[in-house]
């Protein structure tokens, strides 16, 4: 990783930063740069909590302090986690940005776009448990595909989404099942991960548990896709585990240290 060497005693390294944004958008920043993981959504996003109008232009406007995203990903095209006009305005808005998604989700910005973006968006391939990827600079990006379910969403192509950067590793999981097949195929199970942003139900389902046991251990979890109407049931079960974090207020942010130490800030 770059000037970073080999991480000695950790001390070196500054904590990554996460901002939740809503539903299941989370802004990653760390030395190396900044990702938006399924942060540019439509209204449909809002029973799950989103930030109020005014921070959502914001946002899509590339405006400080959202104006200096690397990449855009988005781990599958359901609106609550894609919106192909507000990904189009913040490509727009910032040159350098780029964009990650499925094969479903860039189409769906090519046909609102053309040609606009040609050479910055990128989909990779959601062949369950087989990982793509690709890097952005000093951010390393992998994918690998993970079932949306396998009745009503069987069409959607769905990642899990791993990113590295300052040596550290960020899982995010979607809207995905717990399919253990597919998490153990692509090396996300006994893998040193050290932040997973995981749809809540992977901790709190009995499966889920199951996984734990197994071996899917984050160091640190923070949980998303939390109804606003579900909140206190959803909080209160989240809070039995070791190192979780129910993420339920917008624009809140914490650090993690490079031991896993979460901090709020502010
Ligand atoms: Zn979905």
């Amino acid at each position: 990783m770059g000037w970073l060497g080999d991480r000695p005693g950790g001390s070196l390294t500054v904590p990554l930063e996460l901002t939740y944004l809503g539903c299941e958008g989370v802004l990653v920043r760390g030395r190396a740069g900044s990702v938006l993981i399924d942060g540019l959504f439509s209204n449909e996003a809002a029973p799950f909590g989103i930030p109020d109008a005014g921070v959502l232009e914001t946002l899509r406007r590339a405006r400080p302090p959202f104006d200096s995203v690397d990449v855009i990903l988005a781990t599958h095209h359901h609106a609550d986690h894609f919106d192909a006009g507000a990904v189009a305005t913040y490509l727009g808005a910032n040159p350098r940005t780029r964009f990650v998604s499925t094969s479903q989700a860039v189409a769906e910005l090519r046909a609102a776009t053309g040609d606009a973006f040609a050479g910055r968006i990128h989909a990779l391939a959601a062949t369950e448990g087989v990982v793509d990827g690709v890097d952005v600079g000093d951010i390393r990006v992998d994918g690998f595909g993970l079932s949306h379910g396998k009745v009503h969403y069987a069409g959607v192509e769905h990642l899990g989404l791993l990113v590295t950067l300052d040596g550290r590793r960020v899982l995010h999981l979607g809207d995905g099942i717990i399919a253990e097949k597919s998490l153990r195929s692509a090396g996300v199970i006994d893998a040193a991960i050290d932040v997973g942003v995981v749809p809540f139900w992977f901790l709190t389902h009995p499966f889920g548990r199951r996984l734990a046991e197994r071996g899917f251990r984050p160091r640190v979890s923070f949980a998303v896709h939390i109804r606003v109407t579900e909140r206190e049931q959803v909080v209160r079960e989240v809070e039995q585990w070791p190192n979780a974090v129910a993420f339920t207020e917008p624009l809140s942010r914490f650090d993690v240290a490079d031991d896993g130490t979460v901090t709020r800030k502010e």
